[in-house]
């Protein structure tokens, strides 16, 4: 085998010519462009993995600039959709990787379509549903899935082999089991916990690529700031709702309208499913006779009194300095209401 460029020639030292070739050809998923996702990322892409789907539905905010290593102030400033940034970022690193951004909300009508063609997903998420969600599609496809997760002081990642080892929900059976709300908003997190949990996810990452995903199967490692890493073996549960039982209640269950805290507690969510896709364009227009509104990176920002509301192409909104859920809503409802 010839090697097309000496750049990876430590990776090859190492694991050897046949692996850094798997790894070159990896394609991977990276679901949630946060803290642990971008480090995640920009780890691959310096390793040379091919091809990276980079799948975030928020745009960068400056409360995340301390811990996510691909953005910066000017990312923040526009703003542009963290997927994109990465993205962007990520092709200045490594030309070689063909890093792909999908603005969206991962949910049970896209996500299949989202991990379609992946060697390797990824969960970078800050919640527990989608987190369920990717598990479901990689138990029910038997594509493999890294866990990784940090908030406050503390990080955990998992290798979920289907048909190997066992899957998120033998570890944590339920939402009930879970308690993610804000948890960043509440508890803060950690820069250098953050940039060590990915690392330790993109090692999985790497075993997966490199097939050797029946060594790292069931190994749940655990680190705290200060502390030491901890990795505990995780047995299957024979009853599993989702590996045992083959239940993928996440993946079949339909979107409802959502609405919820994100961006660190900062904003509402709004998602109203049912295949909404307002046209931005004719919004811009219709609002921008009572509103200050502005376009961005095909998103839309709207000043509605004390409460600014991002539009998504999808039919999501943003609203940040909403009073509650009820005014997050109300808002929505006039923008999207039309005249
Ligand atoms: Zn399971």
């Amino acid at each position: 085998m010839t090697r097309p460029t000496e750049k990876y020639r430590y990776q090859e030292i190492l694991w050897g010519e046949r692996a850094q070739a798997r790894v070159r050809a990896g394609r991977v998923g990276i679901f949630g462009v946060g803290g642990t996702g971008a480090a995640h990322a920009q780890i691959l892409a310096r390793a040379g993995v091919g091809y990276l789907r980079l799948v975030d539905r928020d745009i960068v905010d400056a409360l995340d600039l301390h811990r996510t290593q691909l953005f910066d102030e000017r990312d923040a400033a526009e703003p542009v959709p963290k997927a994109e940034a990465a993205a962007r970022r990520l092709a200045e690193i490594n030309g070689d990787v063909n890093a792909e951004a999908v603005v969206a909300f991962a949910n049970a009508d896209n996500i299949s379509e989202l991990a379609a063609g992946l060697d390797v997903l990824v969960d970078c998420s800050d919640n527990f549903r989608l987190r369920f969600l990717l598990n479901d599609v990689a138990v029910k496809v038997g594509r493999p899935l890294v866990y990784q997760g940090a908030e406050g002081g503390r990080g955990a990642a998992m290798a979920v082999v289907p048909g190997v080892g066992p899957c998120l929900r033998c570890l944590l059976p339920s939402l009930a089991d879970v308690d993610d709300a804000g948890s960043c908003a509440r508890v803060g997190v950690s820069p250098a916990v953050v940039a060590a949990t990915a690392a330790l996810g993109a090692g999985l990452t790497f075993a997966l690529l490199r097939g050797e995903g029946d060594a790292v199967a069931g190994r749940l490692s655990r680190l705290e700031d200060p502390g030491p890493v901890v990795t505990i073996g995780v047995k299957r549960l024979e009853d599993c709702p989702a590996c045992g039982r083959r239940e993928f209640v996440f993946l079949e269950g339909r979107a409802p309208v959502y609405v919820g805290r994100c961006c660190g507690g900062r904003a509402f969510e709004i998602f109203p499913g049912g295949g909404v896709r307002p046209n931005l364009d004719e919004m811009a227009g219709r609002l921008a006779r009572r509103f200050l509104v502005k376009k961005s990176h095909g998103l839309l920002l709207i000043a509605v009194g004390d409460v600014t509301a991002v539009m998504f192409g999808d039919g999501r909104a943003l609203l940040y300095g909403a009073r509650d859920e009820a005014d997050a809503r109300a808002v929505y409802d006039r923008l999207a209401a039309r005249e």
